[in-house]
């Protein structure tokens, strides 16, 4: 098999799937590499899931321009591309002078970034609004949305997928030469030629850079864990606290997910390791306690899991806070587009980030658009969202719609077929999971990963031996135990 193309992506997170996708307009050679068992492993799949508004960025930054039109654009994009999303608004609250201080410099900041609809809300307002919230006052932001950021990246993929973009999952980039044509780039077991080479790794995006002979970035892992609570109804909207100087994240926060659940979090420390997504003990002590002052009602009972992603930060720990993205072509290595430091609000900025490295590329690239571009993407149809009647025809039309797999979610088999039969190939427990959202219930797959193990072993051929939660390493059975 042939692998040369005119643009190699490395990562495929929503930055790299938002690149592909944009790209995929233009009648150009395309593939993407991922280390990882399926797209959205890094950050894209671990975090608190906002379309943020845009208020809490830089005036003239990279981040403050990307947020706003990201922001503005994507309840477009999620329709294109069939992603459930939520136009919620967000209130961020205030406790003390200070707060109510730093929420009017925010109002103003955002005002001048081009943030609609903004306003400052006394303590009878917001009382009236949530009762069930503590403070003194707030800032509302109508914009800000939820969204699902797994089926998001995955949408991206597959749409970048069906208009030509070739995928890799399983392929690390472990080394990246300069040739007189471009690149030449090792990745798993194959050597891929390109003439252009987009660096989208996310955590890794400073060593992929250094393999290319640039030593000059530094990423400082930042971890942020979270609680999940059981779904409930009782909160309409994210709850933030007003922000405190140089924390390196947005707060402790309460968030409705899109899917009906609360999460709380995300804490803020530097680690070591990138890869170490561990809830650990005084973190979820910390988030718990801030998570009762905004809203004391909160229950223990209602926590059913926990989660941690990691902010690629370029600003070190003794500085905090945030530094701008670092996203352009390399004048010492011609050919190479960097994005460095894309933590928060990558998500909500991802198209638009796309349209930028799509515009650098095209300074030194013949872009021609496709004439049969497909903007548009089908999901898999929700069986447990269609009226009565829908359902009743679904199961005529196909029996697998009437057997329930997960019962906490009701996710039907023909919804995890489909989710075993997704156009990228990514057949591991959590590629069904994030795509038909089975498992993730108050039971957590106790129920239904049997019955999802049998379908991949007598449906489709898996030894149980091969099935793995998320790629090599998390193998689910390793022998048998019972004859
Ligand atoms: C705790 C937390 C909360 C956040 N909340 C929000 C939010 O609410 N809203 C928002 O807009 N943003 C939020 N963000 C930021 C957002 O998640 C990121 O900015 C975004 O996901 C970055 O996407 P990415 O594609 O650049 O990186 P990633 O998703 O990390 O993707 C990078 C990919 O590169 C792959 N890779 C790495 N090295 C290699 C290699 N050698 N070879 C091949 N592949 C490689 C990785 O496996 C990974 O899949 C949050 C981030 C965190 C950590």
């Amino acid at each position: 098999m042939n692998h040369n193309f005119d643009v190699l992506i490395i990562g495929g997170g929503a930055v790299g799937c938002a690149v592909a996708r944009e790209l995929s307009r233009y009648d150009l050679s395309i593939a993407l590499v991922e280390k990882e068992a399926d797209v959205a492993a890094g950050a894209s799949g671990r975090n608190s899931a906002v379309v943020h508004a845009g208020f809490n960025n830089k005036p003239g930054s990279l981040m403050a321009k990307l947020c706003v039109e990201g922001n503005q654009g994507f309840e477009a994009a999620c329709q294109e591309l069939d992603v459930p999303y939520r136009k919620t608004g967000k209130l961020l609250v205030a406790f003390d002078q200070a707060d109510l201080d730093t929420l009017a410099r925010l109002k103003a900041q955002g005002e001048e970034n081009g943030c609609r609809g903004l306003r400052l809300l006394p303590q009878e307002e917001l009382r009236a609004k949530l009762p069930q919230v503590g403070g003194i006052g707030a800032l509302e932001s109508p914009e800000t949305a939820v969204f699902d950021p797994f089926l998001y990246t995955a949408a991206l993929a597959e749409n970048a997928h069906q208009n030509g973009v070739q995928f890799f999952l399983n392929h690390q980039v472990t080394a990246i030469q300069k040739t007189p044509e471009g690149f030449r780039v090792t990745a798993g077991d194959k050597d891929f030629s390109a003439r252009r080479v987009v660096n989208c790794a996310g955590l890794f995006s400073a060593e992929m850079a250094a393999l290319a002979g640039l030593d000059r970035y530094r990423i400082y892992p930042c971890r942020g864990e979270y609680f999940i609570l059981d779904k409930t109804d009782i909160l309409p909207m994210p709850i933030y606290p007003a922000p405190k100087a140089g924390i390196g994240g947005l707060g402790v926060h309460l968030t409705p997910t899109i899917h009906g659940n609360i999460i709380i979090g995300p804490s803020a420390e530097y680690i070591e390791d990138p890869a170490d997504t561990a809830s650990t003990q005084p973190v979820m002590d910390k988030l718990w306690a801030e998570a009762q002052q905004l809203l004391p009602g909160l229950k223990g009972r209602h926590i059913i899991g926990s989660y941690a992603g990691i902010r690629p930060k370029q600003a070190p720990p003794g500085e905090g806070g945030f530094r701008d993205f670092v996203i352009r072509e390399e004048v010492a290595c011609p050919g190479l587009v960097n994005l460095i430091g894309i933590e928060s609000p990558g998500l909500t900025a991802s198209l638009p980030i796309g349209r930028m490295v799509t515009g650098i590329l095209s300074l030194s690239m013949d872009m021609t658009e496709k004439k049969d571009f497909t903007p548009t993407r089908k999901g898999i149809l929700r069986f447990r969202d269609q009226t009565p009647e829908e359902q009743a025809r679904l199961i005529a039309q196909d029996p697998d719609y009437g057997e329930v797999v997960c019962r906490c979610q009701t996710v039907t088999k023909a919804e995890i077929r489909q989710a075993i039969e997704n156009p990228l190939g990514a057949r591991t427990v959590s590629a069904i999971k994030y795509r038909a959202w089975a498992t993730t219930g108050r039971c957590s797959g106790g129920y239904c990963l049997p019955k999802i193990s049998e379908i991949l072993t007598k449906e489709y051929g898996m030894a149980p031996e091969e099935i793995t939660h998320r790629g090599e390493g998390s193998h689910l059975f390793t022998g048998r135990v019972k004859v």
